[in-house]
């Protein structure tokens, strides 16, 4: 049974927030210069943010 994850969590991937009993996954980053961090994920597949805008729809 997954805890649940940190209130104001963001998605490492695809940067929307994870709401509370959402299934998630979470990934520790290992780094020599820190800590450490822990990314959490959508545990489904959830689609990376694109860097270009959604097309607008001319009126
Ligand atoms: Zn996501």
């Amino acid at each position: 049974m997954p805890k649940s994850c940190p209130a104001g969590t963001f998605c490492g991937r695809c940067d929307q927030p994870i709401r509370p009993g959402e299934p998630f996954e979470a990934r520790d980053i290992l780094s020599p210069s820190s800590a450490g961090t822990t990314v959490y994920l959508h545990k489904n597949l959830c689609v990376k943010t694109p860097f270009q805008a959604a097309p607008q729809l001319r009126s």
